[in-house]
């Protein structure tokens, strides 16, 4: 753990495991309720000074952030493969991913600008100005196990914030990594706080509710956001979710089937399908519907699973047994209820995978309204395709869900294009594009998907708060 510019390693700790292999990667501290407090105050102690510092030298300190992760590149890569299980191409780009925040917000802090608004009073000035919300306590997930951080502590340094952070119990050693990094450029004592931790519901109360606490940030499922945002809301702490979501993806009659079904099987399996954008429902007009089969079949079938150190591997383990056994129930369900599994459907135990959680990657068709995976978040290697036709209502369809994070639209018709996309209730919109996001763009969802916006403008703005002078001349 972090705190207070200082490594402590003391404590009662817990282990970490690859989940590729099992092997023991090492153990880390397990916090006490007394050392989240500590860290809590120590954020608390060096606001003052942080927050008066210049957006220029909180500037400067963001590039050499950004300078160090990418000359690192390549062993935090690494690291991540190890302890996340992303075969070591992906893990580079989320590298790359972390260290465009790192970037985006060094250069975003410099443009916080205030505003003067015209008064009816011609006497009278209305000055707008923005200062720094105070202490964030942030929450990120093992999915994304750097880019996650950087996308939270980027724009609340920036914003002239302190911060203290609890990574997922999973994913702690890249998390300390990064804190290394942080360290070595010289962010000063308690400006970010690390805490690794193996309950993480004490350490979430005690965010909620700490007074010295002002904001708290939550990137993970649906249930823990909602959680937290309830034991934030007596204080009317300010809070940032960005929650799970059950991304529609769809392919109208006069889109290209082949390009669609490269895309489709390019992001459905990125990080073995555990992201939160990851399409879950994959609509296919029915006249369209067989060459986009095969041709996902085709490259479904060629994906290689294994340990992401290996070369030529591409698809990854899931995180945990629990992981693995969700996504298993979810395809029994749907193959009991009818759908057909033209490829995959088990979990995978050949030498080099057997004490690792992988899952084939699986490609269902026939899915229908009834079955768990049309209305469950996935979060694994599975495609589940749904055939349309002109008689249903295809945007109602994609928005019958209590999700609203990402979708995509295949299409070569631009007026069909735009109207979808009007239509569509999800924050993220790939139109013929698989990857809708970057640093420099919005990053967030609708409905249960959360609260708030991440990267881009927005990003800095959830970390600021607005303060208003009237000037009487
Ligand atoms: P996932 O299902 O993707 O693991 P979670 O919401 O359980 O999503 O986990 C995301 C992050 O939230 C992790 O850092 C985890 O430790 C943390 N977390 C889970 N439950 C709680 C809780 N009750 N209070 C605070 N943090 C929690």
């Amino acid at each position: 753990m972090f705190i207070n510019g200082r490594w402590l390693s003391y404590c009662e700790q817990f282990p970490v495991y690859n989940p590729a292999t099992g092997e023991h990667l090492g153990n880390v501290c397990n916090a006490s309720l007394q050392d989240v407090q500590s860290a809590i105050h120590a954020a608390s102690d060096a606001l003052p000074a942080w927050s008066s510092t210049t957006a220029y030298q909180r500037s400067g300190l963001l590039h050499a952030a950004h300078e160090c992760v990418l000359q690192q590149k390549e062993e935090l890569a690494i690291l991540m493969t190890r302890e996340q299980g992303k075969p070591l191409a992906a893990a580079k780009n989320e590298v790359q991913y972390a260290a465009d925040f790192l970037l985006w917000f060094a250069e975003e802090g410099k443009r916080i600008y205030g505003e003067t608004i015209p008064s009816a009073r011609p006497d009278h000035r209305f000055l707008v100005q923005y200062q720094p919300v105070g202490v964030v306590a942030a929450i990120t997930p093992w999915n994304y196990p750097i880019s996650m951080i950087t996308r939270k502590i980027a724009p609340a340094l920036a914003a002239g914030c302190t911060i203290v952070l609890k990574p997922a119990e999973a994913t702690p050693l890249c998390a300390i990594a990064l804190f290394k990094i942080f360290e070595q450029v010289g962010i000063p004592a308690g400006v970010v706080n690390l805490i690794t931790v193996q309950n993480p519901r004490p350490t979430g109360k005690e965010f909620c509710t700490n007074p010295q606490v002002n904001k708290l940030t939550f990137t993970g499922s649906t249930a823990t956001g909602r959680l937290l945002a309830t034991d934030a809301a007596p204080s009317f702490k300010r809070v940032s979710m960005e929650l799970g979501g059950h991304a529609p993806f769809l392919v109208f009659e006069d889109a290209d089937p082949v390009r669609a079904a490269k895309g489709v099987s390019l992001v459905k399996f990125l990080n073995t399908g555990q992201a939160c954008i990851s399409p879950n429902r994959i609509f296919v007009h029915e006249t369209i519907a067989q060459p986009f089969i095969d041709t996902l079949k085709q490259r479904i079938e060629t994906m290689q699973p294994g340990n992401g150190l290996k070369p030529g591997v591409n698809i990854g383990p899931l995180v945990n047994a629990e992981a693995l056994d969700k996504v298993q129930q979810q395809v029994e369900d749907a193959v009991s209820r009818g759908a057909k599994c033209l490829c995959g459907g088990q979990r995978l135990m050949e030498a080099g995978m057997d004490k690792g959680y992988f899952y084939a990657p699986t490609l269902l068709t026939e899915v229908t309204p009834d079955m768990l995976i049309y209305k469950e978040e996935t979060f694994g290697p599975v495609a589940p395709i749904i055939t349309f036709n002109d008689q249903d209502d295809i945007i109602s369809m994609a928005n019958d869900t209590e999700y609203g994070l990402a979708a995509y639209i295949y299409t070569q018709s631009l007026s069909r294009a735009m109207k979808t996309f009007d239509l569509l209730h999800f924050g993220i919109i790939g139109i013929n594009d698989i990857n809708p996001t970057s640093a420099a763009v919005p990053f967030g969802g609708m409905k249960n998907s959360g609260l708030g916006r991440e990267g881009a403008r927005e990003g800095i703005m959830e970390y600021l708060e607005t303060k208003c002078a009237g000037i009487m001349l």
